[in-house]
């Protein structure tokens, strides 16, 4: 008996044939990029599955004998297979090479497909003159396959990529697969609604939708190639040239059928044996490049590994910082204590010879509190737990506190001290004033320790139009552009100035100057640091400015008179 199925044979092969053509074309394209790597490998077969399935429902539309017909629906369920391939590829997505037995045993769920494909489980004909046919039993254990497996593959990609969040190669790459797969799913259900309405509806073009199923397949080939060919790019270049150079070898060889002068078909051959020297040349430099690129890339690779271990070293660093200095601080504020009850005589007379050992002991002392309390904000720093008590306050009442103490200690060192306040208050700005106040202190007192002729000048005034960009080092919140109205703190000395290449890591964690030591040799380098993340917080900045060494520095403060929001 034959069949008569209702469909222009036209109809069939324009939707067949050019989904046929590009899978094809995928499938050899994916197989040249990546010969050896198993993603690509199972994605080549994946696709030849697809290829076979094309083909025969492009024949099962053509072919009319009932018999052979039936023939062709039933070994189409071997289709089904390449979601075992789409399992593999996935595993080797995600670097998993799975052993001979797993695949084996992987494998195993799909024999009832060929036990039962020749029986009436499988497709059976119901008869009439289009050749309906029926699908048995066999088509729900195809439906359980095809979702069991399309999921176990989607998991196992989705399971590496929680395990290795940092993966952003794998996370783009599951981003395509998925929205691949989406489209074919969104591609079939459209296919299958319009099909059913028009049928319903009695529509001349009824039934003829399904013909462009192949379709939906096509489209998440193209996305799961581009998927993995986008990052093999090195590979596509090696190929591009090679295929540029042999039809270049070819197109000049043929030139030989078609001249028949002696002189040209030398100068052909010089020609051609010169292409032949430059393509070898080209090719060979084309893999030297992929293979440095290749080693760079790993080399990048590595070196994101190493980075996030130091960040992690780095944190446990400040966790250690943090809980030492706390431990300090005790026993530190007992020797304070007990020196100054000493030097007060609490402990009986003291003679001339112990005050100044036991004064040195204090300053000592003194400066190891202040390192501890630096180390301390830090970690604090670093670790995001620096707390802040905003409110608002006048800057120059800061300001005019702090000088009662610099005055003496300038006074000290034969040093005038001087402060410049704006007649007019200015208005009050919201801070930490503690921290503030420890900030400027941090100032005036480097300007203090590093002049030695001359004085420290501070002065406070608003500008109007102060303009800013503010990213915190340790928080990964955008740069705020700031703009407006501040309150501007200068603190300018005669003293030893800062040469050009150290003006810009002065406010670095540990950094001092180089001639620094001379004058100071006790300090740490932190004091800047600290002083830059705090005035950070407040959305303002601080930098130095020194024409260069001996010519005296300035370090300015701008902090804006409104947060933002
Ligand atoms: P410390 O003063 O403990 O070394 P800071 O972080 O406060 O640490 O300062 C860092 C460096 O900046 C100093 O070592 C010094 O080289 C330089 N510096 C700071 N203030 C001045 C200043 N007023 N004049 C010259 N150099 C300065």
């Amino acid at each position: 008996m034959t069949c008569d199925f209702g469909i222009s044979q036209s109809l069939n092969l324009y939707t067949h044939i050019p989904a046929f053509l590009i899978s094809v074309v995928l499938g050899l394209f994916v197989l040249m990029v990546g010969k050896k790597n198993p993603v690509n490998r199972n994605l080549f077969i994946f696709i030849l599955f697809f290829c076979f399935w094309v083909i025969n429902d492009l024949f099962q539309w053509i072919v009319v004998d009932e018999k052979l017909n039936l023939f062709l629906a039933r070994i189409a369920v071997i289709d089904v297979i390449s979601l075992l391939f789409f399992l593999f590829f996935a595993y080797a997505l995600v670097g998993k090479n799975l052993n001979f037995k797993k695949k084996i045993l992987f494998a195993i769920p799909f024999i009832p497909l060929f036990v039962f494909m020749f029986s009436d489980f499988n497709v059976s004909m119901s008869g009439g003159e289009q050749c309906n046919t029926n699908f048995g039993p066999l088509y729900w254990y195809v439906y359980v396959l095809i979702l069991g497996y399309t999921l176990w593959a989607i998991s196992v990609m989705f399971f590496h990529y929680r395990k290795n969040r940092h993966d952003f190669k794998l996370k783009n790459q599951l981003k395509l697969i998925m929205s691949g797969i989406f489209l074919d799913v969104l591609w079939f259900v459209t296919i299958m609604s319009a099909t059913y309405i028009s049928v319903k509806n009695n529509y001349s073009w009824g039934d003829k939708f399904f013909m462009f199923t192949p379709f939906s397949m096509v489209i998440f080939l193209i996305i799961i190639t581009y998927a993995i060919t986008k990052y093999q790019f090195l590979n596509i270049k090696l190929i591009a040239t090679q295929v540029l150079v042999y039809s270049l070898i070819i197109l000049i060889g043929s030139q030989f059928f078609f001249i028949q002068n002696r002189t040209n078909q030398i100068l052909n051959g010089v020609t051609l044996l010169l292409a032949i020297i430059f393509g070898i040349f080209l090719i060979k430099s084309v893999k030297a490049e992929i293979r440095r690129k290749e080693e760079l890339q790993d080399m990048t690779e590595k070196l994101a590994i190493a980075n996030d271990q130091l960040r992690k070293l780095d944190n446990a660093k400040s966790e250690f910082i943090s809980i030492a200095s706390h431990q300090l601080r005790t026993p530190l504020t007992a020797i304070k204590g007990y020196a100054s009850l000493i030097l007060e005589g609490t402990y009986g007379e003291v003679n001339q010879g112990i005050t100044e050992p036991i004064n040195k002991i204090y300053a000592s002392n003194e400066r190891l509190v202040q390192l501890v309390e630096e180390l301390l904000n830090i970690s604090k720093i670093e670790s995001g737990k620096m707390e802040f008590n905003f409110e608002k306050h006048r800057i120059e009442d800061i300001v005019k506190d702090l000088s009662d103490t610099f005055v003496i200690l300038a006074k000290d060192k034969k040093l005038y001290f001087n402060t410049e306040l704006p007649e007019e208050p200015t208005p009050e700005v919201e801070i930490d004033t503690s921290k503030i106040r420890e900030v400027i202190s941090n100032l005036i007192d480097n300007s203090i320790k590093y002049t030695r002729r001359g004085g420290v000048n501070v002065k406070v005034e608003l500008v109007k139009n102060a303009t800013w960009k503010v990213k915190h080092q340790f928080k990964s919140e955008k740069p705020v552009i700031m703009d407006g109205a501040a309150v501007k703190i200068t603190v300018s000395d005669t003293g030893i100035g800062i040469p050009k290449d150290d003006l810009s890591y002065l406010f670095s964690k540990f950094s001092r100057g180089r001639d620094t030591k001379r004058l100071h040799a006790n300090g740490t380098g932190l004091g800047l640091y600290v002083g830059k993340n705090i005035i950070e917080a407040h959305h303002g900045k601080i930098w130095a400015e020194s024409e260069g060494a001996e010519k005296g520095s300035r370090f300015i403060i701008e902090l804006p008179l409104e947060q933002p929001k």
